[in-house]
């Protein structure tokens, strides 16, 4: 089934490595977004929804603790798979942003079969 993507990184530059290595990674979406903050990704998605969001957590303004927070309070982003990547790696920081409603966490760097790893699970 076609799937979509946002990625949210506040690095332009790896917005653009993390959409290469899902290339590299063999996944295939029908639709990619990307964001450069917090809420330029919850304004693409209430426009319109995305199967899988792959967000950054360190970013100015709006962490990406609070976008999964902010994201799980809308009603049409309830089925979105939210993929936390980050150079942020502690168990704290784990636990406490997977109990926010985030589903999984890759650690930067990262390499093309860790995103097949934890993404081809919500794939079909
Ligand atoms: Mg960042």
């Amino acid at each position: 089934m076609a799937k979509s993507l946002m990625i949210v990184d506040d690095s332009a530059t790896m917005r653009k490595i993390i959409m290469r290595t899902i290339r590299m990674s063999g996944l295939e979406f029908d639709r990619t977004e990307e964001a450069g903050n917090g809420v330029e990704a919850l304004e693409k998605l209430n426009a319109a929804p995305v199967d899988i969001m792959l967000c950054d957590i360190n970013m100015p303004e709006m962490s990406g603790t609070e976008v999964v927070r902010k994201v799980r309070e809308l009603s049409s982003c309830s089925e979105t798979k939210i993929i936390m990547v980050s150079t942020e790696s502690s168990q704290d920081v784990m636990d406490s942003v997977m109990a926010d409603g985030a589903n999984g966490f890759i650690a930067k760097p990262f390499t093309p079969e860790k995103f097949q790893e934890k993404l081809s699970p919500y794939m079909n």
